[in-house]
């Protein structure tokens, strides 16, 4: 088998990248649940701590069932490096506290997930990192926010709920002109969808947790980038600092990355589908999807992203109760803030995720009482809309 997987297709390197197969001989990529290595002998040993001979020590440093899902989703994300997570948070904080020391200074995009921002804002803080919150779309704004001491800028595209698209290469181009670097949370698109590394940003983000595993079973995440910032710095972080991922995990991650192509076409199609019938409910008084025409940046969506993704999210006319009724008369659709499944999922986020922000923070985020968020999941579409209307029709 090859290593290098480079001129091979996307679908290819999703199935193949990464394994290498024991003197067994399995098929399907083993899980090596072991929390140390051997050594042949002292020499040995002492050549593998000294790093004069590579190799396996300890599973917090390496572990070949981790390494296999690393080596995949980088020949995915066409990264020189990556490093697993044990969670998408993990890896942001590992981000952060390989790359930024006391003194310096974070743009962020406003529309980033809650604890990302509680992240920057009170961890980091605490160690003398300022971030500032900009709004996603407003370029003027981030470069007036940038500062000499501005060391990373940090953004989410699309945006969570509302599905704002950062231009992801402008952003870079800015980025590189003052000096700093561009971290992509690729979150909602994974690699199947969008590319932040080939349209110059520098380092991605995942929570592996959503689309990567995508079936909602495990809890992981993952930083991808070139050897020097992620291989060896983000590296020497986790493996002194300890939020690795477990090998049960990344096995679970690595078979999802299998499927990741065919699920977020489908994911994709089921959401526009849904997001084009939503748009002509009388309930309803807007849409917000990527793939819709009526989207503000429809034309930079496709420019940037293969597809639009599953999260649709959408305003009632009638404010929360409205927006209740339509949660509360599901019975497909799983009552749930997680995102990134094959089963569909419902959230009302005035009075969840964002329900701590105070009434002035929602309606500067555009969070109103009507809104629902959904990720669209891989049932049949025409029970999705019937489930939806059930609430949307009374
Ligand atoms: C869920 C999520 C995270 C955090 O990931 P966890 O795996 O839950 O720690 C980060 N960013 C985005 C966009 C997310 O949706």
């Amino acid at each position: 088998m090859t290593d290098d997987w480079s001129d091979w297709a996307f679908d290819t390197r999703a199935v193949r990248a990464g394994q290498h197969r024991t003197p067994e001989g399995e098929h399907a990529e083993p899980i090596f649940p072991t929390s140390s290595f051997v050594f042949a002998s002292a020499a040995e040993a002492a050549a593998r701590f000294s790093g004069a001979r590579p190799g396996n020590i300890y599973s917090r440093f390496t572990n070949p069932t981790v390494r296999a899902f690393e080596e995949r989703l980088a020949a995915l994300e066409g990264a020189e490096s990556c490093v697993a997570t044990a969670s998408g948070m993990a890896a942001i904080l590992a981000v952060g506290m390989a790359l930024l020391k006391h003194g310096e200074h974070v743009v962020a995009s406003r529309s980033i997930f809650g604890p990302s921002v509680i992240l920057f804002n009170n961890y980091l803080g605490r160690f003398g990192v300022e971030t500032t919150f900009v709004p996603l779309s407003d370029y003027a704004a981030w470069e007036r926010a940038i500062r000499p001491n501005t060391r990373l800028l940090f953004v989410e595209t699309p945006s969570n709920p509302l599905t704002e698209v950062a231009d992801i290469a402008r952003l870079a181009a800015l980025a590189r002109t003052k000096g700093c670097l561009l971290v992509v949370d690729n979150c909602f698109c994974t690699p199947a969808l969008q590319l932040p590394l080939r349209l110059g940003a520098d380092i991605v983000v995942h929570s592996a947790t959503k689309y990567l595993d995508g079936q909602g079973r495990c809890i992981g995440g993952a930083v991808l980038g070139n050897a020097e910032l992620v291989g060896k710095e983000v590296f020497g972080f986790l493996r002194t600092c300890g939020p690795t991922m477990s090998p049960f995990n990344a096995w679970v991650f690595l078979k999802g990355l299998e499927t990741l192509s065919l699920r977020m076409k489908a994911h994709s199609a089921n959401a526009l589908a849904l997001a084009q019938w939503l748009e002509q409910q009388p309930a309803v008084k807007r849409v917000h999807y990527p793939g819709l025409a009526s989207h503000s940046q429809h034309e930079l969506a496709r420019r940037q992203q293969s597809g639009f993704g599953g999260i649709v999210s959408f305003e009632l006319k009638g404010g929360q109760d409205a927006a209740w009724r339509v949660v509360d008369g599901t019975r497909v659709f799983s009552i749930t803030a997680n995102l990134g499944d094959t089963k569909s999922t419902i959230t009302h986020p005035a009075t969840t995720t964002h329900g701590r922000l105070t009434p002035e923070q929602r309606a500067e985020a555009g969070i109103t009482d009507g809104l629902i968020r959904i990720s669209v999941g891989l049932e049949d579409v025409e029970d999705l809309k019937r489930d939806l209307a059930a609430g949307l029709l009374v």
